[in-house]
């Protein structure tokens, strides 16, 4: 390694440690000290701290999975989301609806926080406690967080889900959205949709999301990555994204970059895997207080 990469990666290392010394959730586990890369910072994972070369498989929400942990892009932009906007506490009392991560993140997450994993009817992900979002089991103002990845486009009652949601969080508490953005306005599926885990698409979702969200109370705002603004501001909506998970054209196309918030700068986007841009929306949504 020439001197100039090695004062690189020294200067790397002590920026990644200042940031996990300074929350506990950025903390790296055991089997990513072991397996990282020490030579090499190009990627990162957020949620369990393995930092190498590359990720493996290609650059999508689905993919890109951090051979320690296994999360997937998707997994860490929703980590990235919480731990940037809500401050570390270790009394937070944390809903994840439906987390696709194993045992060892679920205890992990409830060694730092007030943890509960939920799920409605455990037939694609083994959770802690059974939860239909339209109707909570939960009192009022129970929670702190809630982080929520890929499941209301399986809910039919769109405005139910989120007026339990609103009613189950404190004031002042957060719910981190997460949801596929295949299109630019919302409507049902034309055909009958699954997802890869057998579950049945209600709903796909478009930008005018944002009128639900506000009519059920919540304040919100959307967070993507500084490079889908910047091509935004640049008028390109078209790179010839070709897979069919995303009408690019038609998503990119309804979207207004001055409603939208970068919560990743380019070169944080390539480090922790937040690529292709239009992967990575989430909606923060606030109860006010
Ligand atoms: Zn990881």
């Amino acid at each position: 390694m020439s001197l100039i990469a090695a004062s690189r990666n020294r200067l790397r290392h002590y920026l990644l440690k200042r940031e996990q010394l300074a929350d506990p959730r950025l903390g790296v586990w055991k089997a990513a000290k072991n397996a990282s890369d020490q030579a090499s910072y190009l990627r990162v994972c957020n949620i369990c701290g393995w930092h190498g070369a590359e990720f493996l498989g290609h650059a999508h929400s689905e993919g890109a999975n951090c051979p320690v942990c296994g999360s997937i892009a998707r997994d860490r932009f929703l980590y990235w989301c919480w731990t940037k906007l809500v401050p570390y506490s270790s009394t937070q009392r944390v809903l994840e609806t439906s987390p696709r991560l194993d045992k060892r993140y679920r205890s992990r997450m409830s060694s730092l926080v007030n943890y509960v994993a939920s799920d409605y009817d455990e037939s694609a992900h083994r959770a802690t406690v059974r939860l239909d979002l339209q109707d909570l089991d939960l009192p009022d103002s129970s929670l702190d967080v809630v982080l929520t990845p890929h499941v209301l486009e399986h809910v039919p009652d769109t405005g139910k889900a989120l007026h339990e949601l609103f009613r189950v969080v404190a004031p002042g508490g957060s719910v981190m959205l997460m949801i596929p953005m295949p299109q630019g306005v919302t409507a049902p599926p034309v055909t009958v949709e699954y997802h890869g885990d057998n579950t049945l698409v209600y709903w796909r979702f478009g930008w005018d999301l944002r009128d639900q969200l506000e009519a059920a109370g919540f304040t919100v705002t959307c967070l993507v990555t500084q490079e889908l603004i910047d091509r935004l501001n640049r008028k390109e909506v078209d790179t010839g994204w070709t897979g069919t998970d995303v009408d690019e054209v038609d998503l990119l196309s309804h979207a207004d970059p001055g409603t939208l918030t970068a919560i990743a700068d380019e070169r944080e986007a390539r480090r922790y895997g937040f690529q292709p841009d239009l992967h990575f929306i989430i909606w923060h949504c606030v109860k006010p207080s």
